[in-house]
């Protein structure tokens, strides 16, 4: 069956998965999914009522039952199955990505690839889901460690990659024994609905993996429900403290990765040409709404004379449509979110920075609907403004002067949050500085996006993040199973008795 029927209105209503069933939900509530170029209806989704999210926990809670004795092999190879089925249908999907989410077809594809290499890394579970062995730690006794599937685990994610997110969750919980109730975001949610089809198509079985709409009431029964042992969360600091608490509170185990406000610090013996083309790729690309894209440019000594230069850099960007060659800034999520982006932009000029570069007046020819903002920079910024303490995920760069690469560090270590950075310079001894002073979980050296590949773990310090294992790399399959540890010791015929033993050490 379909994933999207059509309804009476021609506008497809997006199902759910619960227990290998693609099923219409009896919502009464549905939330609009919008072309934001556009404006185009593309789909209603539904906010899944509080039975569907109960029968999507229970089919997942039955699955665990069989998922979780599911040889390694059989496990690893349906990720072989899904990887190649992910490459196979790419283009496709980031169609649907880039008309659902807005940005460019090529970023479609980098966040489909991203996710993918998750999924590549999945099918080497054989040799990261394993325990530790020591033999005779007493006379006769060994212990060792398994590392043991928890359970029914729940993913949130948010609108801004809905193709990698969903896949940093639901393949490595899968392939570690753990079944899966996912909730992508209400606002785009139909590339990861094709990347959960594919999920099926390639042999995940019925109820090891089930996909639930909605949104407040949703995620907080998600992370209520006494049968889900993990959630891993993706999305705002606000919203990621709150699932953090109420989950933790019911007793879950809980990885929040939340907001962002990324410096770059820029040394005035950085590679000028690469140091500016970072900046206004990574300032702008994506229109500014990337967790890890640089919000914060922090001008170091002469390196402060280099605006002019940052600014004609992001005058060359074209904004327009995801969908048409040559775009390299797309809109904004929704008119809503362009409506925030213009208030902080407001009152940045009101507070007194300096708007160097406006881009509210753009024009896309052929799409007057569209929520596009142009790059934005501003100048003469202070701490104390709302463009600096707001995360204002839109194509915003505020620019920071600074004396000293002391001064830099200690100004990012300030901000509240700690999700990346990055240091331009050719000097070794300076990034290393940097790195190790630095309090944020990932450092670019010359890079202005290190999101780090997965067999590392994505992390963050401070308001980026709560719970200690990260989404991907090892620390996940920490945080998808349990450890048991066994102390074990066998007779054989000659063992002598010898004796009762009544102190807690082993003889
Ligand atoms: P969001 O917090 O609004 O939404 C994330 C998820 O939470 C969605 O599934 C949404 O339905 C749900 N949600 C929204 N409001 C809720 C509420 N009141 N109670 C319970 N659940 C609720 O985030 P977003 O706008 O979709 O995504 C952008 C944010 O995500 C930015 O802050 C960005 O920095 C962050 N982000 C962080 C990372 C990271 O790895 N640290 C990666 C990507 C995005």
């Amino acid at each position: 069956m379909s994933a999207l029927p059509q309804t009476a209105n021609a506008v497809p209503s997006v199902q759910l998965l619960i227990n290998g069933e693609w099923v219409e939900s009896s919502a009464t509530e549905f939330r609009d999914v919008v072309n934001p170029a556009t404006q185009e209806v593309l789909a209603r989704v539904p906010l899944a009522t509080a039975s569907e999210v109960a029968a999507a926990v229970d089919a997942a809670h039955r699955a665990f039952a069989t998922w979780r004795h599911t040889p390694i092999g059989a496990r690893l190879r349906i990720m072989l199955r899904y990887q190649a089925l992910i490459r196979e249908h790419s283009k496709r999907i980031a169609a649907i990505l880039t008309a659902e989410q807005g940005k460019t077809l090529a970023d479609a594809e980098g966040d489909i690839f991203r996710g993918l290499e998750v999924v590549e890394h999945a099918c080497s579970i054989g040799t990261l889901q394993q325990g530790g062995f020591a033999e005779n730690v007493a006379a006769t006794v060994d212990t060792y460690t398994l590392q043991q599937p928890i359970g029914v685990c729940a993913g949130i994610t948010p609108f801004n990659f809905p193709a990698m997110i969903p896949l940093w969750m639901f393949p490595m919980a899968i392939v570690c024994g753990n079944t899966f109730v996912l909730k992508p975001s209400e606002q785009d949610p139909l590339s990861t609905m094709e990347l959960v089809k594919l999920a099926v198509e390639a042999g995940v079985p019925p109820g090891v993996l089930n996909l639930v709409h909605g949104a407040k009431d949703v995620v907080d029964a998600l992370c209520t429900h006494p049968d889900i042992k993990a959630v891993s969360f993706v999305g705002s600091t606000a919203v990621g403290t709150h699932v953090y608490n109420l989950a933790g509170a019911h007793g879950k185990r809980v990885q929040s990765m939340m907001g962002a406000k990324n410096h770059a610090v820029v040394l005035p013996d950085a590679h000028k040409e690469q140091t500016l083309n970072a900046l206004v790729g990574a300032g702008f690309g994506a229109a500014g709404q990337r967790c890890m894209a640089t919000s914060v440019v922090v001008l170091v000594g002469a390196a402060r004379e280099w605006v002019p230069d940052l600014i004609a850099k992001a005058k060359t960007l074209k904004v327009g449509a995801g969908a048409e060659a040559g775009t390299d800034v797309g809109p904004v999520v929704s008119v809503a979110a362009k409506e925030r982006i213009l208030g902080l932009i407001a009152s940045g000029e009101k507070e007194g920075a300096t708007l160097a570069l406006d881009g509210r007046n753009v024009e896309v020819p052929g799409y007057a609907q569209g929520n596009f903002i142009g790059p934005t920079v501003f100048t003469d910024v202070t701490t104390d403004m709302s463009v600096y303490t707001n995360e204002i995920f839109g194509p915003v760069l505020v620019v920071i002067g600074v004396e000293t690469l002391d001064e830099a560090i200690a100004l990012v270590n300030r901000n509240p949050f700690g999700n990346g950075t990055g240091v331009f310079t050719q000097s070794g001894a300076a990034a290393r500085k940097f790195q190790s002073e630095i309090d944020v979980g990932q450092v670019g050296i010359n890079i202005p996006i290190p999101v780090p590949v997965p067999y590392f773990s994505f992390t963050g310090s401070r308001g980026s993040k709560l719970g200690d294992l990260g989404p991907y790399g090892k620390q996940v399959v920490q945080f998808y199973t349990q450890t048991k540890t066994v102390t074990a010791r066998w007779f054989d015929d000659a063992t002598v008795n010898d004796g009762v033993n009544t102190t807690i050490s082993l003889k």
